[in-house]
């Protein structure tokens, strides 16, 4: 959709810092509500519900105004993760700024800041995030499901896998911690092993996690499947109608085998705070991760798991 279709309002908050309930805890930080990336299979469009649209998901966005954050120190050493429930670097960004000014006023905070996109707009505050991670804790993650820029046009209307991963580079090349984030994987399309390998000199950290199909876009996906991916239908069934997890468990094993034939840790439901060695990011199993909400984050494997 081209931006100037994307129907846009300004609506004032009280804050723009949310306590999050997502298993990385802190705050969410969404300087929009909607996201004109469109993506077919996201989680956020029950977002509608509670901000009074019934527009369809991504052809609306509500630019937020916030009081100036007071105190940004008082968020020091908190999780704070930007784009949960949409992308701050959306293209609109490009016109309000509001991703950028959030940006300026956390700069000293000190805060544990993640950020969340599939942009390459990014790059437009560089110097700024360079600045921030000095005295913050900054990472920014890219989600990337698939090399096959058909898939993805088909899935999302965000920047070509291409272009982020070349920001993911120049980010990573500018000493801030990266996250190539293999969100969502899709069952017998997204090839974890061929993303490790395009992105693993150029992040410190990827993180597993598995497609979900709940809500409205359930069968969006279904139907998708059945008509481009037929032979995957009898997996999706078994997957999704039948809930049976023996595909991801497996895939679980393959990673952690990567992950030795690779020389990576293999952890989960963590963020591992170090820079690693070129090559060898760590890599977080995600996988059904809302079911390990509130773990321990120690950086170790789940308690009570065969392999352990
Ligand atoms: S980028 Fe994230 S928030 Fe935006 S549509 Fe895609 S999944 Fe949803």
């Amino acid at each position: 959709m081209e931006q100037s279709e994307i129907k846009v309002n300004h609506i004032e908050t009280k804050s723009v810092m949310t306590k999050s309930n997502t298993p990385l805890g802190g705050y969410s930080l969404n300087p929009y509500v909607g996201c004109p990336h469109a993506c077919k299979y996201c989680y956020a469009s029950f977002m509608k519900r509670f901000t009074g649209h019934s527009e369809p998901w991504g052809t609306f966005m509500d630019v937020k105004h916030w009081p100036t954050i007071k105190v940004p120190k008082k968020y020091a050493g908190q999780k704070i993760v930007i784009g949960t429930v949409t992308d701050g670097y959306n293209p609109l960004e490009e016109t309000y700024k509001n991703t950028r000014k959030l940006l300026e006023e956390l700069k000293d905070s000190g805060g544990d800041i993640v950020i969340c996109t599939k942009s390459d707009l990014v790059l437009r505050d560089l110097d700024l995030l360079k600045e921030m991670n000095q005295k913050c804790r900054l990472t920014i993650s890219w989600s990337i499901n698939t090399l096959d820029e058909e898939f993805k046009n088909d899935m999302d209307d965000a920047a070509s896998i291409e272009r982020r991963l070349s920001a993911m580079k120049e980010v990573y090349d500018a000493g801030i911690r990266t996250i190539c984030f293999i969100s969502p994987v899709f069952p017998g399309i997204t090839d974890i092993e061929a993303i490790f390998k395009r992105a693993k000199d150029q992040c410190d950290l990827i993180w597993l996690e598995n497609l979900n199909l709940r809500g409205g876009f359930k069968a969006d996906i279904m139907n998708y499947i059945a008509e481009k991916y037929p032979d995957l239908v009898p997996l999706y069934d078994e997957i999704y109608n039948k809930k049976n997890r023996s595909y991801f468990e497996d895939l679980e094993k393959k990673a952690e085998k990567m992950a030795k034939k690779y020389d990576c840790r293999f952890v989960d439901n963590v963020t591992p705070y170090e820079r690693v060695s070129k090559g060898h990011p760590t890599i977080v199993n995600y996988f059904y991760h809302e079911e390990v909400r509130g773990t321990e984050n120690s950086g170790q494997r789940r308690k009570n798991k065969e392999h352990e």
